[in-house]
């Protein structure tokens, strides 16, 4: 059998500690805060076989990769950037549910939404984020679901290592993507404003260490009219990390736009991207 592709993402903030992470294995390992993102994971509950690169993702295999870095780097922080629904039958028949409760069992810590969350609507989607014990993020839609509205925050910060990480999340215009009957009780607002409201939030009033976006918006615009990350980072300072998803781009290196990083790990979890962050 071919060796699995299951596989990371690595970079350092600061090469001075790029050196001590070596010389010094243990001591970083307690003190350093890692990011392990994932996206469009699309209802790929178990491994399958690729065409191109053979026997690829699973949760099980996710989960060993995760449990493995958190052994090793107890401030070890799990999040996605959205579509973890909908792309197997697991989805069709099963609704959602065994996504968010894999999810819980992997301990993901903070996810945003993806338009195929909202494929059966807004009431199920509630339904099963209710079931989550991982915080939700979306700070660009307002949700007239009341269920949903109670379960969706625009951001949450998270107090691991002794630091303040803040997260919120982006979600990109489903008028285009959903149909209308899934999409009617929300209503879509600008990103590039809610983004600039949760970092005025989380750096001047909260005052976050690190701050970091997880974003359904995609890295690169399908129509003239879509807001991308670039956008975001562009017009938007202040933001440490863009953790995207929706172009299911693998990214080998984060895209960086005006000091913010833009990553993003292709689809199905095949891949489980790793920011480990020594210094800040
Ligand atoms: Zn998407």
């Amino acid at each position: 059998m071919k060796a699995n592709r299951f596989s990371e993402t690595n970079f350092y903030l600061l090469s001075a500690f790029f050196i001590l992470f070596f010389l010094n294995g243990y001591a970083q390992s307690s003190s350093s805060i890692v990011i392990l993102h994932t996206n469009d994971t699309h209802s790929h509950l178990e491994n399958y076989s690729d065409p191109v690169v053979g026997n690829v993702g699973g949760m099980v295999r996710r989960n060993s990769f995760i449990q493995e870095t958190r052994a090793q780097f107890p401030n070890t922080i799990v999040v996605d950037a959205g579509d973890f629904s909908q792309g197997t039958p697991y989805f069709n028949l099963f609704k959602g549910f065994p996504e968010i409760e894999l999810m819980n069992a992997i301990g993901y810590d903070v996810v945003t939404l993806g338009n195929h969350e909202f494929d059966n609507g807004s009431k199920a989607l509630a339904k099963r984020l209710k079931r989550a014990d991982f915080k939700v993020v979306c700070a660009n839609y307002h949700f007239k679901n009341k269920k949903l509205a109670k379960l969706v925050k625009p951001y949450t910060i998270m107090n691991v290592g002794g630091k303040k990480i803040g997260f919120f999340g982006l979600l990109c215009d489903m008028r285009r993507v959903v149909m209308p009957n899934n999409y009617r009780e929300t209503t879509f607002l600008d990103p590039i404003a809610a983004a600039q409201k949760m970092v005025d939030l989380l750096q001047n009033r909260a005052h976050c260490d690190l701050i970091i976006c997880l974003s359904h918006l995609g890295i690169n615009a399908e129509i003239e009219s879509d807001v991308t990350d670039r956008d975001i980072a562009e017009k938007v300072p202040g933001i440490d990390f863009i953790i995207g998803g929706h172009n299911h781009l693998l990214l080998d290196e984060p895209v960086v736009v005006n000091k913010t990083k833009i990553v993003q790990v292709k689809k199905n979890g095949i891949y489980v991207g790793k920011i480990v962050i020594n210094n800040f």
